[in-house]
């Protein structure tokens, strides 16, 4: 149902934010601060994305498991640098039947420690191993300012977490990992990604490194879309996780982990969406044609819905379809509707376009004003055409606004004006410090989104303390 009008981006971004997830009926704010209820347009884009997820999960050879909501808060403690990044976010329960329990237990925020004290039980050998396991779950982490799917207490994701017998395999499981999040993104979402690895400052609490893909919102704000971390033998020392090598020697496991959530949905409605609302990308849009029937009579109803019929058998599975064949409303209101809530192709069908054997297109992607008249022969040929074409052409869009929108810096102050005037990527020098890299963020709000891989060997000075620099780093304000 459209209430309310769509602030512009240009106005206001949040709030044009807020009001496309709101007015489309992707997402509700719940009766619990922090949390938010996934509508069922919403929680389709979220399916599409784990089948397409899981898919290439299955193919890199994972399977999927279910472990416990609960952790006992002792586990927490076993990795020094997990517990300080976690614990102040977490949910801690000391309750239970009424009764206070012997030790409280954490609502996960994320599950590496009761995963691990499961690894210790199931591996002995190398002929354990590898493990490579996906779990499909809710996290929590308490947070005091939310957002709509970008920022909630509790929230959807995956994570992979998988044990090895070398720490090259551990290598090779987090890069191959991050490339499956960054094909994702970029072949089912339409989204650019840069990847790279995180500063030491910006990764994964008990991580010896975190690789990441970031995405370029249309505020020209950063967005991580996903990580994937390698942890070494930290976990598996904590939990005291070894096995015995071909050689007979005992040694401690290697591991990995890695993540996306329903942030996602936030980031591709950031990257593709315009004043007129949603635009979703067809590989993930929960309807990718709607076909809105014209007619003014039973006799002229009854010609259209059959030929809609013999549609939707030919379109039917190949080509996720809806008709919208509601009675109480005009088309011209449908038409605005779907419009708004981005549905890639819209099909209008009247007794004309019957007599003349086509049917009148609308792309989300071009204007509303833009329509194609197509033959009703061959319709499914046209139809996954254009998706392809439409898939092309918003991806296109994307890399062109990112590019446009990264910036080379040489000083601090082009630096500063940059941020403060156009923002996007900042590429600058930087010296490698930590201490420097803070200094920045606190005077800026700009935090370094990678080390890119693909980033080129240049001699320069870090654009804060003129330190020697070897490449330059993309900084940005973020989500
Ligand atoms: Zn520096």
């Amino acid at each position: 149902m459209a209430k309310l009008k769509i602030t512009k981006q240009s106005e206001d971004f949040s709030k044009w934010y807020v009001d496309t997830v709101l007015n489309t009926d992707m997402a509700d704010y719940a009766p619990v601060k922090g949390c938010m209820v996934i509508k069922p347009y919403g929680y389709a884009v979220w399916e599409n994305i784990q089948q397409a997820l899981d898919k290439m999960f299955k193919d890199t050879g994972h399977v999927n498991a279910y472990f416990p909501l609960f952790i006992p808060e002792s586990f927490l403690h076993k990795e020094a640098e997990h517990v300080e990044g976690f614990a102040p976010e977490c949910a801690v329960v000391t309750h239970g039947g009424g009764k206070l329990l012997e030790e409280p237990l954490v609502v996960r925020p994320t599950s590496e420690t009761i995963i691990w004290s499961m690894y210790a039980k199931w591996i002995d050998s190398h002929r354990d191993l590898p493990i490579l396991i996906n779990q499909w779950a809710n996290v929590v982490r308490w947070e005091m300012r939310t957002r709509l799917f970008l920022r909630t207490t509790e929230f959807l994701w995956q994570e992979g977490h998988t044990a090895h017998a070398t720490a090259q395999e551990a290598e090779f499981e987090t890069r191959q990992m991050l490339d499956v999040y960054a094909n994702f993104a970029e072949e089912f979402a339409a989204v650019p990604v840069l990847r790279g690895r995180k500063t030491d400052k910006e990764k994964f609490a008990g991580a010896i490194y975190t690789l990441c893909v970031e995405a370029l919102m249309k505020d020209k704000r950063a967005l991580q879309w996903g990580t994937s971390h390698n942890l070494g033998q930290n976990f598996a020392k904590a939990f005291n996780v070894t096995f015995q090598t071909e050689a007979g020697t005992r040694e401690h496991v290697w591991a990995t982990s890695w993540g996306v959530s329903t942030r996602m949905i936030g980031g591709l409605i950031m990257v593709h969406g315009d004043d007129n609302g949603l635009k979703l990308p067809p590989k993930l849009a929960p309807f990718q044609v709607v076909i809105v029937p014209i007619y003014y009579n039973d006799e002229e109803r009854q010609a259209v819905l059959h030929v809609v019929d013999r549609l939707l058998a030919e379109l039917r599975p190949d080509v996720r379809v809806k008709v919208d064949d509601r009675d109480n409303y005009k088309p011209g209101w449908k038409f605005n509707e779907w419009e708004m809530k981005g549905v890639p192709l819209r099909l209008e069908l009247g007794p004309k376009d019957i007599a003349a054997n086509h049917a009148v297109i609308a792309r989300r992607d071009a204007g509303p004003k833009e329509k194609l008249t197509v033959s009703l022969d061959g319709m499914k040929a046209t139809i996954l055409d254009l998706l392809d074409q439409i898939h092309r052409g918003m991806f296109a869009a994307a890399l062109k606004f990112r590019e446009d929108n990264s910036h080379r810096v040489e000083t601090y102050e082009q630096f500063k004006d940059v941020l403060d005037n156009q923002l996007g990527f900042v590429y600058a020098h930087w010296c490698g410090e930590t201490v420097c890299e803070q200094a920045i963020q606190d005077e800026t709000k700009a935090t370094i989104r990678c080390i890119p891989f693909d980033q080129p060997p240049e001699d320069g000075a870090c654009v804060h303390c003129g330190k020697p620099s070897h490449g330059r780093v993309p900084f940005a304000r973020a989500y």
